[in-house]
Formats: structure tokens, C-alpha cells, sequence
């Protein structure tokens, strides 16, 4: 048993121990710097030096600030050297670090591993990845680079130790911003593939929807054709073709307007720019010659096409051969003027005998006169349709012609009021605003539009039988406005009752006429540089008026 150490003894040996602790940190400080190549090693089998053979200071120095560890192991695998970075690796001081073995730095798992490494380090240079464990138990990543170095005693072990930490950290991110792409391929691929079947079957569509328009632009009666914007014609459908005698590269080079008639070029061209302009309807009548040179009229109209954005994309457009109609309309005119002057005749001699005749028959009885009168009130209504036809006829053949001269429309008002008070004596008629309006017309004609106006007012009013006759200015203008309380007219009435034979057909209302008046009324007050209009609810009454320039 070893007796026990007396407190002297203790306290030689503590001395010597701080002695010697002391020499070994000068010793680490002294390889440090640079100040010693060699260091003597106490290991199993006594004192050893150890010595780098090409060590010098700066290469120690880089050592030294490098960030990764770098240690060297002698044979038996215990560190000699090791720079501060492997130190504070793994959470130790350099002198505890060092004489310490490598392998009690390796965690268990890959202690096996570490050492069949390190044995074969020793005849080759490689590289292995391990965990590292610190003083606390704290596991790294690194990369261990085993390189065997000569000293001057024999070979040493130096290991370059890199922290992966960061660099797993990195490879991670990159593994799953790889991932991220990779879905994110696999998703636009898919995105693709739908992409393509929808693609796939607008393209179908699109054919279908192309040859369907086709087949139907083919076999409708009319031409048909579509334009660009920019008014570019881009298809025409076999009717232009069959029509015109054309080819495609004939129409191409001669263009649309060619064939249109010399007299309608001009006007078709304009109202054609406008609607391009303005993006309205294009309708026109005009005559397009034929396969045999022969001119027949056709009703134009292109309708735009636009996006979801109002942008026009393209105009679609027909040409309806209404030659036969117009001809018809033309014969029809022509029928009414010769059917006028035919009965004006034979009206006139009708009436200057009811007036022969109402001269003679004074003394015979009563019943006579009365006869008389009605036959004259009769003979009146006939001659008053047979002015009105002829009015027609000559407005269609541009024969609406008469004198102008400057007149007082509160004159033409009075007189037409004291003649409608003499007719209609259960109604009252009112004339608002007596004041003097100077125009430049005829007063016969004017009398007959306001005339018109009138009887229209008596004729469309139920149980309200007031008449409103007004005169205003408005601007450069004056208007003279008819108002009654009648039937009144709907919004689709209202613009079509200044057509000529324009009736309203009311079952609830039977009254007679012709749908002259108001065309004819029309057609004065334009005569006239005037405009006609109308406001009107139905069942509470219409506003009739008509403006007209004033003289001054
Ligand atoms: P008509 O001989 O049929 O009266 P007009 O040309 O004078 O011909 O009028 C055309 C149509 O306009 C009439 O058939 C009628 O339906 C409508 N109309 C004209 N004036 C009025 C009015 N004051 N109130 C309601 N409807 C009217």
C-alpha cells in the first residue's frame, strides 16, 4: 500500500505540475508564432519529438487564421498540433485539445469508420465525411481531408477539417428548391398538356366555326362580305362572285367599288368612311353592276363585330338586290300621279256643278241645299286626298317646288285656327304666345302642314278635346308646336310616323286614313330648311312641331 504524501511533498509536486503546465503553454504559444519547429511529446512510449520539416512562419500563420481546423496526428492517432478554428470547433482550449486522441472528437456511430479511414490515411490520401462532437455533446457535420505529411521523425497525419453545417444547410435549400422546381415543371407540364388539348379543340372549333359561316355565307340569297377596320375587304362569299363575273384576283385588284354605279360612288364611298369612322351601321342603296353590265340596285349594310373591350374587330356585310322592289315602288309612284291628275279632273267638273246646281235650286226644297252640302263636303275630302297623292308624287319625282317670300306665321296661326274652330266646334283650341315670327316660306304650304297637324290632333284625340297651339324661338329658330291630350303614340310609333303610308295599326281605334299627312308634312318643313318632330306618351297625347329659320 503507498504511504501516504506528506503536505510538503504535495506541495513540490503541485509546483512541479504548474511548472510544467506553464512550459507546455509557452510551448504551444512558442509553435504558434513560429518560434519553435518541434515540440517533445510524452506518449505510451516515452518522450518523443516531433518537428515539421518545411514548416516556416507564414505558412503556420495562415494555418493558424484559417476557418477551417486543421490538426496533425501522430501515429497513434493523438493530435500534435491543432490550429484555434478545430479548437473552438469543438468548444475546448488549444491545450486541452492537444495530446488528446483525434478519435475521441468522432461521435460513436462512425467511430469504426473513422479508424478504417485513418489506417489507410496513413498510405493514402482521402477525404470522409463524419460528425464531429463538441464539449457539450453537439454533433457537426465536417469533412475530414486526410493527407499524410513526412517529419523529420517520420510520417505525421494532418487533417483539414471544413464545417459542412452550412454547406448541408445550402444543399438542403438546393434540394428543395430543386424539389420546388421539379413540381413546379411537372405542374407547367401539365399546364401544358391541358394547354394543348384546349388548344387542339378551339382549333377544331374555330375550323368548324369558320366553315359554318362559310356554307351559310355561300347559301344565302344576298352578297356577303366582311372587312377589316381599315375598311380592307377580306372575304367575299360565291354570290359576289357568280354576281359581279369577278374572280377573286379581279376583285383583289379592282377592289369592291368598282363596280358600284358612277352616279352612287361617290355617296356610298363617304357614308361607307363614316361608319368606319364612327363605328355606326353602314346602310345605303346603290347600284351594282352585273355579270352582264347591267345595273341593278342593292341595299348596302355592314354591321361592326367587336371584342369584350369595344374594339371593333371586323364588319360583316350584306348587299340585298331590292331592284325589283324599287321598280315596283317606282311603277307604284308612277301609278299614283297619273291616278291623281286622272280624278282631279273630273272632281273639279263635280264640284263647279254641285255649285251650278246649288245656285238653281234656291227656291226648290230644303232638302236640296242639304243634299248639296254634304255631296260638297264629300267632293272636299275626295279633293283633298287627290292633293294629297299629287303632293306624293311630286315629292317622289323632286317636283315639290313653290314660292318663297318672307310671311308672319302668327298670321298662318290665326288663319288656321279660325278655320279649325269653324270645323270642330266641340273642341277648343288655345294659341299660346301671340308675338310676330318672321320666316321666309310659302304660307300656303306652311298653312297646310300646320293644317295637318291640326286636323291629326282632333282626329287622334278620345274625351280631352283641347288643342294647344304654341310659338316659341329656340336659338336661330322658330318653333311651332301642336299639343292634344289623345291616343298618343308608343317609342316604335314614333319613329316610323313621318314615313310615307306610315300608319299606326290600333284595333282599339278605328280611324280612316292614308299615311300621307305627315310625310308630306315632313317633306314641306325640309323644303323649307326646317325639321319636324314629335314627343308623345301613349294615352296621354303627342307634342307636334316643326322649326324653322327665322328671318334676321
Ligand atoms: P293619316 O292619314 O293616317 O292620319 P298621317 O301621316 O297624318 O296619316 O299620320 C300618320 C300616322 O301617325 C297616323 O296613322 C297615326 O297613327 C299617327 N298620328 C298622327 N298624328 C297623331 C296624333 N296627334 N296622335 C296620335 N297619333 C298620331
Amino acid at each position: 500500500m503507498e504511504s501516504l504524501k506528506t503536505f510538503e511533498q504535495l506541495l513540490d509536486e503541485k509546483e512541479e505540475l504548474q511548472w510544467k503546465l506553464e512550459e507546455a503553454n509557452d510551448t504551444i504559444e512558442a509553435i504558434r508564432n513560429g518560434l519553435v519547429d518541434a515540440i517533445v511529446v510524452n506518449g505510451d512510449k516515452g518522450h518523443r519529438i516531433y518537428s515539421l520539416k518545411t514548416a516556416d512562419q507564414t505558412f503556420r500563420f495562415f494555418i493558424e487564421k484559417m476557418n477551417e481546423g486543421a490538426v496533425t496526428l501522430n501515429r497513434e492517432g493523438y493530435i500534435i498540433y491543432s490550429n484555434t478554428s478545430f479548437a473552438s470547433l469543438v468548444g475546448l482550449p488549444l491545450e486541452k485539445v492537444i495530446g488528446s486522441s483525434f478519435a475521441n472528437f468522432i461521435v460513436e456511430e462512425c467511430q469504426e469508420r473513422y479508424h478504417d479511414i485513418i489506417a489507410s490515411a496513413w498510405d493514402e490520401d482521402c477525404k470522409e465525411e463524419f460528425y464531429i462532437t463538441n464539449k457539450r455533446g453537439e454533433r457537426t457535420c465536417c469533412l475530414v481531408s486526410c493527407n499524410a505529411i513526412e517529419m523529420e521523425d517520420g510520417l505525421s497525419l494532418s487533417l483539414i477539417i471544413t464545417d459542412l453545417t452550412s454547406q448541408k444547410e445550402t444543399q438542403e435549400r438546393l434540394r428543395s428548391q430543386n424539389l420546388q422546381l421539379e413540381e413546379a415543371h411537372e405542374r407547367s407540364e401539365q399546364m401544358n398538356d391541358r394547354l394543348e388539348v384546349t388548344v387542339k379543340e378551339r382549333t377544331v372549333d374555330l375550323h368548324n366555326s369558320r366553315e359554318h359561316f362559310k356554307l351559310l355565307a355561300n347559301n344565302i340569297t344576298q352578297i356577303a362580305w366582311t372587312n377589316l377596320p381599315n375598311g380592307e375587304v377580306n372575304f367575299y362569299n360565291d354570290r359576289w362572285y357568280e354576281y359581279t363575273g369577278l374572280s377573286f384576283d379581279e376583285t383583289m385588284e379592282m377592289g369592291g367599288q368598282s363596280i358600284v354605279h358612277p352616279d352612287d360612288l361617290e355617296n356610298t364611298i363617304q357614308k361607307y368612311q363614316q361608319a368606319l369612322k364612327s363605328g355606326d351601321i353602314f346602310e345605303i342603296e346603290s347600284r351594282f353592276k352585273r355579270y352582264d353590265n347591267t345595273y341593278r340596285w342593292h341595299l348596302n349594310r355592314a354591321v361592326p363585330h367587336r371584342d369584350e373591350t369595344g374594339e371593333i374587330v371586323f364588319w360583316i356585310g350584306t348587299a340585298t338586290d331590292i331592284d325589283d322592289q324599287k321598280r315596283e315602288l317606282e311603277r307604284k309612284d308612277e301609278f299614283i300621279g297619273v291616278a291623281s291628275h286622272e280624278l282631279k279632273t273630273p272632281l273639279t267638273s263635280l264640284k263647279g256643278y254641285l255649285q251650278l246646281m246649288k245656285m238653281q235650286m234656291k227656291n226648290e226644297s230644303p232638302l236640296f241645299s242639304t243634299y248639296i252640302a254634304k255631296a260638297n263636303i264629300v267632293a272636299n275630302k275626295l279633293q283633298h286626298l287627290v292633293d294629297d297623292l299629287l303632293d306624293v308624287s311630286k315629292i317622289n319625282a323632286g317636283r315639290l317646288d313653290y314660292l318663297l317670300e318672307e310671311i308672319n306665321l302668327r298670321t298662318v296661326i290665326d288663319t288656321c285656327v279660325d278655320y279649325a274652330v269653324h270645323i270642330y266646334h266641340t273642341f277648343s283650341f288655345e294659341i299660346d304666345n301671340k308675338t310676330d315670327f318672321i320666316v321666309k316660306g310659302n304660307s300656303e304650304r306652311i298653312e297646310q302642314v300646320l293644317m295637318n297637324l291640326v286636323n291629326n290632333a282632333v282626329k287622334y284625340s278620345t274625351t280631352d278635346k283641347r288643342v294647344i297651339i304654341k310659338t316659341q324661338k329656340i336659338g336661330d329658330d322658330v318653333r311651332v308646336s301642336i299639343t292634344d291630350f289623345g291616343i298618343g303614340l308608343s317609342e316604335n310609333q314614333k319613329k316610323k310616323i313621318f314615313e310615307r303610308f306610315y300608319r299606326v295599326e290600333e284595333k282599339k281605334y278605328l280611324i280612316s286614313g292614308l299615311g300621307m299627312g305627315l310625310y308630306i308634312s315632313s317633306q314641306i318643313v325640309t323644303t323649307h330648311g326646317g325639321t319636324v318632330g314629335v314627343e308623345s306618351e301613349l294615352s296621354k297625347g303627342s307634342t307636334f312641331y316643326f322649326d324653322l329659320p327665322l328671318v334676321g
